[in-house]
């Protein structure tokens, strides 16, 4: 087994996509992710995982909290600005919950502040305490086999 096959097998498990955003020293950060599951509902809790050389690894390890935002498949281009995968400098609106910058429109703004994390090899998982929610109506952006697709209803 290579670093391929594995990452070929894990992407026969199709996603949704997220912007995680957090704030620190008066600076936004976001990045595409979308290792993300609900945990527990008492307490309310969900878990991202993050890669060592992620530059979001240091801004939530300071800030302590974090923003996941499940992206609708109008947001494909926000998903690949947010992973570095489109070069060009953008200026982004960030709307605001309780002091945290989310990503407008999307299906859904998950506040959350650190609760534990663990670190697991290259990556460190980060459990999140629920603090605040806010839902939209829309379809989802899905990932597939390393490709951004839709779900069909
Ligand atoms: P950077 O690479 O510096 O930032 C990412 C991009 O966001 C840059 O283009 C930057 O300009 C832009 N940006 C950041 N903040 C702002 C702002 N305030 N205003 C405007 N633009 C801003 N990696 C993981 O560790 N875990 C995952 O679960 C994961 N899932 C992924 C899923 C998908 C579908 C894809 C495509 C990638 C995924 N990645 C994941 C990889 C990850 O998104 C990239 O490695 C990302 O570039 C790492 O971001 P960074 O924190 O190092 O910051
Ligand atoms: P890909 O074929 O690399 O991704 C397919 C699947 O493999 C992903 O859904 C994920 O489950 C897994 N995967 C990929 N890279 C991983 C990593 N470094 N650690 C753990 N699991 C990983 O798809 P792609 O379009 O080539 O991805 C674009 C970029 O985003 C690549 O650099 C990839 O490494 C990165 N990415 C990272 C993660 C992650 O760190 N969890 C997840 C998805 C994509």
């Amino acid at each position: 087994m290579d670093d391929r096959n594995f990452r070929n097998a894990m992407g026969k498990f199709a996603t949704g996509v997220t912007v995680l955003t957090t704030y620190l020293e008066d600076e936004v950060h976001g990045m595409t992710a979308n290792a993300f599951m609900s945990v527990s509902l008492n307490p309310r809790l969900v878990l991202i995982s993050i890669g060592e050389k992620a530059r979001m690894l240091d801004k939530i390890n300071e800030s302590g909290k974090f923003a996941v935002n499940i992206l609708s498949e109008a947001q494909k281009e926000l998903s690949m600005h947010f992973a570095g995968q489109i070069k060009e400098n953008r200026q982004i609106q960030f709307g605001w919950i309780n002091e945290l910058p989310v990503i407008k429109n999307a299906l859904a703004n998950i506040v959350c502040k650190v609760h534990s994390k663990q670190i697991a090899g290259d990556h460190t998982l980060f459990i999140g305490e629920v603090t605040e929610l806010v839902i939209s109506e829309g379809a989802p952006l899905a990932f597939y086999e390393g490709k951004y697709g839709k779900i069909l209803s």
